[in-house]
């Protein structure tokens, strides 16, 4: 059973490592490349990158991929994965309920961090905790893992109740899984891609762009959430100021 577990971790771990090293890696990258007049006309803070945040960055994400791997072993492994609601055929649910459940992951994720995200604020959790996320006041996209220990778990620990309830097709969460890091880079590029257009348009101004999440990071309150503004705007904690 040791074995089994020890494979999984290994196997998820490396792989986990391994895509955010590339996508957080190579975006970190490519800005440090860019042009003077690009980034003049994308970054949101008039500051650059500091490279001396870097290596703290990369320490705690390091930390984060050892959690995440042994909370995703926990479930993944043989002996627990059968007791589980992940399903292997999409036509199991059929393709309607494939659909339903990738947004009802993505609200309940948003919920989750959002209040979560609330109660590290709090100055008790926020000195001990949460801290380690703020000291990068302009993030790179290596500061999207870069969490506490404590934080890193509860980071991930949603899905876990989450699994034993909810069926969800194996690649549907993978998939997820791969996205949402991806969102999470995007939010801490410190330079706004989303185009425009998209940030204004019916759809896109619900979204949390790397623009407001770079703004929580510079002033340490508002734009909680993670996907969406749902959240802030309800609980009016989205942040007025003009971020640039
Ligand atoms: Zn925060
Ligand atoms: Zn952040």
């Amino acid at each position: 059973m040791l074995t089994d577990y020890a494979r999984t971790f290994f196997v998820i771990t490396t792989f986990q490592a391994l895509r955010y090293l590339f996508f957080a890696g190579g975006t970190t990258l490519l800005i440090l490349k860019a042009s003077d007049h690009w980034l003049e006309k994308h970054r949101v803070q008039k500051v650059s990158l500091q490279k001396k945040d870097f290596l703290r960055e990369l320490k705690y994400s390091v930390v984060t991929f050892f959690i995440y791997g042994s909370i995703f072993a926990f479930i993944f492994n043989p002996h627990v994965r059968p007791y589980t609601q992940v399903y292997s055929n999409i036509k199991d649910y059929g393709i309607l309920w494939a659909i339903f459940s990738i947004l009802l992951l993505m609200l309940i994720h948003d919920t989750y961090f959002y209040w979560m995200h609330r109660i590290v604020h709090a100055p008790v959790l926020f000195n001990r905790v949460h801290r380690i996320h703020h000291l990068s006041t302009n993030p790179s996209p290596l500061a999207a893992q870069s969490f506490h220990p404590v934080e890193a778990m509860l980071e991930m620990i949603w899905i876990f109740p989450l699994v034993f309830i909810v069926p969800i097709n194996q690649k549907l969460l993978i998939t997820f899984s791969f996205f949402s890091m991806l969102y999470n880079v995007y939010g801490h590029l410190s330079v706004e891609i989303m185009p425009e257009g998209v940030r204004k348009n019916i759809f896109g101004k619900w979204l949390n762009t790397a623009t407001h999440h770079n703004g929580h990071h510079r002033y340490y309150n508002g734009n909680y959430g993670l996907y969406f503004l749902f959240w802030d705007r309800i609980m009016k904690t989205e942040q007025k100021t003009k971020l640039t």
